[in-house]
């Protein structure tokens, strides 16, 4: 069965032919770096390391971009009540994006392209859409005329309705009950000076509008028209509607051959608002203890179009599902071997496992069926090491093979074991100033305290290496 994705264009499951055989470029709608994301955001950027982590796994050259918003109406407000300049503002949380990615196993993307650095792009695009006659001016802003566009409307399929044609709305983010031309670029505001949110155009200073910014992002880092486009529902209108009209009113050519949009992320059943306080961020989840292999079992554990409902039972649920997995692998690790052991079922249960892991997949992402598969493995093999204790080594092998490359894509086990292995920062900050001790002693030529400090740093499981930069230090397995 080939890949397969249900595209919202066509509202329908396509099979995935990228416009460069063997080449899959994909921009993914990423942060708007106001503040860190919640674990809603965390749902939609886990899948698009899923997708992007899936197409390696298939064999395609993947290109994945997914940008930064640093300049649209909330950052700037946001920098404006601090009164710093935008770039101080957006840097820290940025910093904090990428720890939070690390923390969950994500995958880097290719490029994460900064709207504030592709403001040229977009004042390319504005003027060929003024040129095509897609956009006017008007008191030192610009709109796209929507009714200049006849394709307004096919991804949401958000209906036109003639009595709004001509009226406006400058704001980054509109309902569908206001259908309007929309600001590709807006004049400046003294709020926009005071950050220093302004760039000079041909039609005044001002800035861009949010949806600009990702036309010109994506086209800049992967052409006119690419594969595939990704972000949360609440993106298909207006952030990718908007998109199209103005790449595709830009160019005279396809923009996205695939929309792919994930269902938002529920807590305890309701949608997420700072008034209900339901609002999580990494950091709240991570202080209350749980580890963060568990948050990111839990954030793919649905299907990306299904509802997932975030609540603490899950969240245990996953830790336990986790362990189990762990559990597996470990046992796995320690199962003997022996060339002249009969024949296991492993060999055959791992090939079952990868082709019904594949096939799950391939279907549009079902990580539940992926899942499903897995546990099944689990299990099997399982119940096969209880039976024969002992197997051949090319059994083991495939059993563990198998694990890996599924892992290769899910990222559980890895993340886990990693989390496991991360050294307690007062742990860390103990064995810096013992080694700062050690050095001082041998300094002093007292070898026998400074071999003392090492045996207490044996037995507190440290291994300590001594090169020419100075002391290199690790925790023992
Ligand atoms: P933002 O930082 O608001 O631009 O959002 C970043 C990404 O997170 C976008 O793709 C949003 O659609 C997505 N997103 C926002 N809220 C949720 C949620 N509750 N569940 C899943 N994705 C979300
Ligand atoms: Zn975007």
């Amino acid at each position: 069965m080939p890949l397969r994705f249900y595209n919202t264009l066509s509202r329908s499951l396509e099979e995935f032919v990228p416009i460069e055989p063997g080449t899959a470029r994909v921009y993914a709608c990423g942060p708007t770096v106001y503040q860190l994301p919640h674990i809603g955001n965390y749902r939609t950027f886990l899948f698009n390391d899923l997708l992007h982590r899936y197409l390696d796994w298939k064999g395609f050259r993947v290109k994945f971009v997914m940008n930064l918003t640093d300049v649209d109406d909330k950052t700037i407000l946001g920098a404006s009540r601090q009164g710093v300049s935008l770039d101080t503002f957006t840097e820290p949380v940025i910093r904090g994006f990428f720890q939070d990615l690390d923390t969950l196993g994500v995958r880097r993307a290719h490029v994460y392209p900064r709207a504030t650095r592709h403001i040229d792009e977009m004042i390319d695009i504005i003027r060929r859409l003024i040129e095509r006659g897609h956009a006017y001016v008007a008191d030192g802003s610009v709109y796209y005329d929507i009714s200049s566009f006849p394709g307004y409307g096919k991804l949401s399929r958000v209906e036109l309705a003639e009595v709004r044609r001509g009226e406006r709305v400058a704001a980054d983010e509109y309902e569908k009950s206001d259908i309007r031309d929309f600001a590709l670029w807006k004049a400046a505001k003294e709020i926009d000076r005071e950050v220093g949110a302004v760039w000079s155009t041909p039609w005044g200073e001002g800035r861009p509008g949010w949806h600009i910014e990702c036309s010109a992002m994506s086209m800049a880092e992967l052409g006119e028209t690419f594969d595939i486009h990704t972000g949360g529902e609440d993106l298909a209108f207006p952030h990718h509607e908007d998109e199209i009209a103005q790449s595709e009113g830009a160019t005279g050519k396809p923009f996205v051959r695939y929309w792919l949009h994930v269902k938002h992320l529920l807590v305890e059943g309701e949608k997420m608002s700072k008034s209900k306080g339901n609002v999580f961020s990494l950091l709240d989840l991570r202080e209350r203890g749980f580890r963060p292999a568990a948050i990111r079992y839990l954030l793919l554990s649905a299907h990306y179009r299904h509802e997932l409902n975030f609540t603490f039972d899950g969240l245990e649920d996953a830790q336990a599902a986790l362990r189990r997995l762990v559990d597996f692998l470990e046992r796995l690790e320690r199962t003997h071997v022996a060339d002249d052991a009969p024949t296991s079922s492993l060999g055959d249960l791992a090939r079952t496992v990868i082709h019904a892991f594949e096939e799950a997949l391939d279907d549009d992402l079902n990580v539940p069926n992926a899942l499903a598969a897995l546990f099944t493995f689990v299990r099997e093999a399982n119940a096969a090491l209880d039976r024969c204790p002992t197997v051949p080594p090319a059994d083991r092998q495939a059993a563990l093979d198998a694990l890996h490359r599924i892992d290769a894509v899910l990222n559980f086990i890895g993340l886990a074991r990693a989390d496991a292995r991360a050294v307690d920062p007062d742990l860390a900050a103990w064995v810096e100033r013992r080694l700062a001790d050690r050095q001082d002693a041998r300094a002093r030529r007292d070898f026998a305290t400074a071999d003392a400090i090492r045996a207490e740093l044996a037995a507190a499981g440290v291994i300590v290496e001594d090169t020419p930069q100075g002391p290199r230090w690790k925790l023992g397995s």
